[in-house]
Formats: structure tokens, sequence, C-alpha cells
């Protein structure tokens, strides 16, 4: 009797994942679809940074958001965003209970890998024009050769003129490309290291091949170019001095699968959260209890430096304006409590198990496909060297939420002990003693050109920051 009794204990104490298509009901399933489907439209047309930035100012504004200059002061049930340099952007809807008793943030990036290009670029090379480039963030260099490629950012004048620039992704653009060499003459690249068969300084797409009609011209390849340029943007080649250009996969996402049960599309990492994040502040509460806050960065990708990145004081200068609009003054102690008491869910990325390299991996702790939003307690490489490691307290409060609210998630480390790792903007707010947490969509080949995420995790990710954006502190 005692024996059995032991036993049918033990049998239902013990903890198991499961696959999240198991746990949902027929709402959920309903609803993956034409999430999903508005998240791929989305990601299309916003594929770096200021376009991510442009176009959630769009949906902000379009929801009752207004920019912080609006505002002679704040009170519950306002809505507002600072944009920092249309890279940046932090939104807010002032809760109920008093501002210093904290915010509720969820924070992703809208910064992705990709090829930036040099500043004085455009050269030609045996009758070939190329633009000189320097990679962003870190990439598989191999990967990026061959496939079509689209040009995005701004060419700044110098008398401020801005001019956008986005080709490559309309079916009547023309695109770019990184050339590799044929198989038949490749016997020693084939014998490099794959991260020695292609250096970043070869990494130059090609921009054109025509020669200028012009007997006196040098370089006459590089001088049609330029013909091109300033007939159609007005620029010179000294403008390329302050441009910011972007090299992207020119491809829309598509549905993966027979079942098309997933998206592949460049830049999941971590326009996945930063979308499910914003939907969920877009969907949540009129007034919530306690004041949300969505952050949207820049530059996660190569460490958060800069005045855009999240390593920069921007959010605290964001977040002293707010303070002073809601109380009407300025107080150093109101916005360390305030700081402090706050919860975060850092959303960025996590891998999920790949089977078919499962070496890197330590299973019963790796996120795997289709088990919903990826928890990460702590990430860092190597005895988990820079990480911001959560509080047990803090992520039962989370465990707390998520069951609560029916959302399919899991727990995720990043690749097996001593194999690797990552970081997140975690740090840079848990600086603040605040309660932080690393929370999102698992991804399979990362950082590569196109990325696969599952659709039912990236649903589950938008019911987790609604669910966190909505939840009261129990
Ligand atoms: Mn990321
Ligand atoms: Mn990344």
């Amino acid at each position: 009797m005692e024996t059995k009794e032991k036993k049918d204990k033990k049998t239902d104490i013990s903890y198991q994942r499961k696959n999240g298509w198991e746990l949902i009901d027929d709402k959920d399933k309903k609803n993956i679809d034409g999430f999903s489907y508005d998240y791929m439209e989305f990601l299309s047309k916003s594929k770096i940074e200021r376009e991510f930035h442009d176009n959630s100012v769009e949906l902000l504004k379009s929801a009752g958001f207004k920019e912080i200059s609006a505002y002679k002061s704040l009170k519950a049930g306002d809505r507002v965003y600072v944009s920092n340099y249309g890279k940046t952007l932090f939104a807010f809807v002032i809760g109920k209970n008093d501002l210093t008793s904290g915010m509720h943030i969820v924070g992703a990036h809208i910064d992705s890998p990709r090829i930036d290009i040099k500043q004085n670029p455009l050269y030609e090379n045996t009758e070939i024009a190329y633009f000189d480039t320097h990679y962003y963030g870190g990439i598989k260099k191999y990967q990026w050769l061959t496939i079509p490629l689209s040009l995005h950012g701004v060419i700044v004048k110098k008398n401020g003129e801005k001019i956008k620039i986005n080709i490559g992704d309309d079916d009547s653009d023309p695109v770019f490309c990184i050339t590799d060499l044929l198989p038949h003459l490749a016997q020693s690249q084939m014998k490099k290291t794959l991260s020695e068969a292609v250096e970043g300084e070869n990494l130059d797409i090609i921009v054109g091949s025509v020669p200028v009609n012009d007997k006196d011209a040098k370089e006459k390849v590089k001088q049609n170019i330029l013909n091109i340029l300033n007939e159609k943007y007005s620029i010179t080649e000294e403008d390329f001095l302050s441009a910011e250009l972007e090299i992207v996969p020119a491809a829309r996402p598509r549905e993966v699968g027979f079942d098309r049960s997933m998206i592949l599309a460049y830049g999941h990492d971590d326009k996945v959260c930063a979308y499910t994040a914003l939907k969920a502040m877009l969907d949540a509460d009129k007034i919530p209890d306690y004041t949300s806050c969505l952050i949207l960065a820049d530059k996660e990708e190569i460490g958060s430096y800069g005045a855009t990145g999240m390593g920069s004081n921007s959010f605290e200068n964001a977040t002293s304006e707010i303070l002073n609009l809601y109380y009407g003054s300025y107080n150093e102690l109101s916005l360390k409590r305030l700081l402090k008491n706050s919860w975060m869910l850092s959303a960025d990325v996590n891998a999920v198990l790949d089977p078919l390299f499962p070496s890197v991996s330590e299973k019963k702790n790796s996120a795997l496909l289709n088990y919903g939003i990826c928890v990460t307690k702590y990430t860092g490489a190597r005895g988990k060297g820079g990480a911001s490691d959560a509080n047990a307290e803090f992520v039962a409060e989370v465990r707390r939420i998520f069951d609560s609210n029916k959302v399919v998630w899991q727990t995720g480390e990043l690749g097996k002990v001593d194999e690797g790792g990552g970081g997140t903007i975690a740090h840079y707010l848990a600086r603040y003693g605040m309660q932080v947490v690393d929370c999102g969509v698992g991804l399979m080949s990362m950082h590569a050109p196109m990325e696969i995420a599952s659709k039912l995790d990236i649903y589950m990710a938008y019911k987790a920051y609604l669910a966190f954006y909505n939840d009261r502190r129990k």
C-alpha cells in the first residue's frame, strides 16, 4: 500500500516537456496562422532597424501613442513613445499604480547580422564595379555568397537632406550579389577552414558592368554607376561618406514544410521577439496596473555600443523624461526606485536543438522546436562568463504568469557548457537592480541569411509578452 502510493506520487511529480501542438486548444491553433501572416508581412517591409523603427511608430500612432513632446504631463492610460535617432524606440503605457512601483518591460533588438557598405565603397576591378563592405555582427561569411541581396538604408547629404534607399526587394528591382569560386577551380579554397575560405575583405558586392560611353573617362564602369546614382538620387560619390547602407538577403519570408508550420526569413534575430512584443503592447489592457514599457534596441549584434545601443544612457534618459512628466519634476531617487522595482523580459532569440547537429547541445536543457517560448535563466559562455543570471524568485514569477495564461513555454540553455555562448541586452537593464530574465523564440540556423522559426513558438512569444504586460504581481 505505502509503496504503491509512493510510486503513483512519483510519476505525478516528474517534469516532462511536451510538444506545443499537443497542448494548445483550437482557439490558439486558429490564431497561429493569422498571426504568422501578419508577422511575415511586417518583416518583409522591416528588414533593417530604421525600417522596423518607422513601421513600429506607424502601428503605435494608429493605436493612440504620441511622441513624448506632445505631452505636457503624463497620467494613467497615456500612451507615449520616445525615438532615439530613428533606430531605437521606447514605448510606454502609463499604468494605474504609482510609477515608482516599477514597470513591466519587454526589450528586444531590431538590428540583425548583415553586411554594411564602407564609407568609400565604389571601385572598379577588371571592368566590373563593386561596393566594398564591412560585415556587421557574427556571420558565417560563406553563407552570404551567391544569394540575391538587397540594399537598404540612408544617404544623408551635407545639407541634411536624407535619401532613403531600398533596392532589391521589389520584384521589378535589380539585386546585388557576392560571387564565389567555381568548384572546378576551388581545390585550394576547399582545403581551407570555413572561417578562412572567404575573407571579410573579399565580401564585396557586384553593382555593375557596363562602361560609360565617354572616351576620356578613366574607370568607365565606375563612372557609369556614378552617373546612374546621380541621375536617380542626385548624389555624388562624396555623399557615401555620410551614408548608412546595409546589405541584406533579397528574399521574402516564406512558410516552410508541407504542413507550413515554420517560417524561413531574414532577421528573426531579433525581429521575431521585437514584433511579438510590439503586438503584445498594442493588444494589452488599455490601462495596465504596472506601466508597460517596450524597448526596440539597435546595435545589439555588435555589443550594444554607441548612442543607439543599450550600453548608452538613452533608456535612462527616456525614463527620466517619463518620470518628469508623470510627477511634474525630476527626482533621482524616484528614478532609481522606478528602475529597481521594474521587471523585465529580455526578449531575444535562443537556439533550438538542430537534430542534424546534436553534438553541440545537451538535449534536456536545449530548447526544442515547437515547445513554446524559451526562458533562458542565464546566457554567457564557458562558466556563465558575462551572464545575467536571473534570480530564481523572478523565474518563479514568470512561471506563474505563463502557466496561468496557458503559454506554452520551456527553458533552454544555448549549447553545451563548453561549446560557446552568446549575450543579450539583459545585463544593461539588470545593472539598475531590476529583475531580468531572457525569454524569446528558439531558432534554427541563427545568424544565417535565412533563419527558421516555428509559428507556434512565435505565437507563444506574443502570448507570453501579453500576459507579462497584463500581470498584476499577485
Ligand atoms: Mn539577438
Ligand atoms: Mn544575434
